[in-house]
């Protein structure tokens, strides 16, 4: 029996036509930026979000700490979400790789108000770090999938711009926000001052990240990530995957959307679910009732061969991709089914 893994989006394989694609890329060095795959893919990327150039790295932890880094000097100060995965999941690297201090917005679902983000930026008096650097997440991780539409990071970038903060975006999943809303992805670059986006996530690529901006904020960028370490020689190989999902790969996210919202319905009907975030987009996050402990219950999913994440007290996590076919979904909804207390007892 198949596993259907869904603990995330990063764990999809090449498909056997991005594997060829990544067979057939011409590659060089890019740290002497001569790999014609990983410049295509830079234009390629830049130019669909609007903005001037990108930067090719192996993860979005290096291009959202790249972009804290080239925002920031020591004794400054980073406003985002508390949820923001820059604060809870890069292993402190705001303070570590930058010095910097973070200020903590508790939004709604991972989402920060114009407001919110407004009352955070600290007056100019000797005692407070100056705020460099606005950070939003879209979509939201521990928000459930939850999404920014262009009107509010609108309003939010007016904030910033009246301010003289930057704007970033960690669009580690901005791809499922942009089928889920049907927007424009060139508006972007109107907004944000950098965008990471990841190619690992929903769209299936093994490896990679693009950190988008202009010029002179990416030729910065390239001097960090060389201090990084994150240069990948004849890297076209793995950017040759990228151009691939950037082709292929974007449509299709609107059927993981779909199959998470199945999810949603049957868990929404479970006896030992106390509640699950309303789904906007391929993540699932539910709070189960005191029938199971989470991780009895991510146990008694993994005995029928399914894979899920503890995420916090009672919290599971379900994030539909790729790899999860028709065929597991069902069985997935099945087995969901049949984990309900009267169900068993039939
Ligand atoms: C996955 C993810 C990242 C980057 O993770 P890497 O594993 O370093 O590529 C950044 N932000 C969010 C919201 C993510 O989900």
């Amino acid at each position: 029996m198949n596993i259907t893994d869904l603990r995330s989006d990063t764990v999809t394989r090449p498909t056997p036509d991005m594997l060829q694609a990544m067979f057939a890329a011409q590659v060089g060095d890019d740290v002497y930026q001569e790999d014609p795959t990983i410049n295509a893919l830079e234009q390629k990327a830049a130019a669909l979000f609007g903005l001037e150039a990108g930067l090719f790295c192996p993860s979005g932890t290096m291009t959202n700490q790249i972009a804290i880094k080239a925002h920031t000097e020591p004794m400054t100060e980073v406003i985002c979400d508390i949820t923001a995965h820059i604060y809870q999941y890069e292993g402190g690297g705001i303070m570590f790789n930058s010095g910097a201090s973070v200020a903590l917005v508790h939004g709604e679902r991972g989402k920060m108000t114009p407001a919110q983000v407004e009352a955070h930026i600290r007056p100019d008096n000797i005692h407070y770090p100056p705020t460099r650097l606005v950070a939003l997440e879209n979509t939201c991780n521990k928000g459930g999938g939850s999404y920014y539409t262009l009107a509010e990071i609108a309003a939010i970038s007016e904030v910033c711009k009246r301010h003289g903060i930057a704007l970033h975006l960690d669009g580690a999943r901005v791809f499922n926000a942009l089928i889920a809303s049907g927007e424009n992805p060139q508006e972007y670059g109107k907004y944000f001052d950098s965008i990471s986006i990841c190619l690992s996530k929903g769209l299936g690529a093994p490896v990679g990240s693009l950190l988008l901006g202009k010029q002179d904020f990416i030729k910065k960028s390239r001097r960090i990530r060389k201090v990084l370490g994150g240069g990948i020689r004849q890297g076209g190989y793995l950017a040759a995957a990228g151009i691939y999902a950037l082709d292929h790969h974007v449509e299709r996210l609107a059927e993981d959307h779909a199959k998470a919202k199945q999810l949603e319905t049957v868990l929404n009907e479970a006896d030992y679910v106390e509640f699950v975030l309303p789904v906007q987009t391929n993540i699932v996050i539910f709070k189960l009732n005191d029938r199971y402990k989470d991780a009895d219950f991510v146990a008694a999913l993994a005995e029928n061969n399914i894979r899920a994440s503890s995420f916090g007290p009672q919290m599971v996590r379900f994030v539909t991709h790729l790899d999860v076919s028709d065929e597991m979904l069902q069985h997935v909804l099945q087995v969901l089914h049949t984990l309900n207390k009267k169900q068993v007892e039939v």
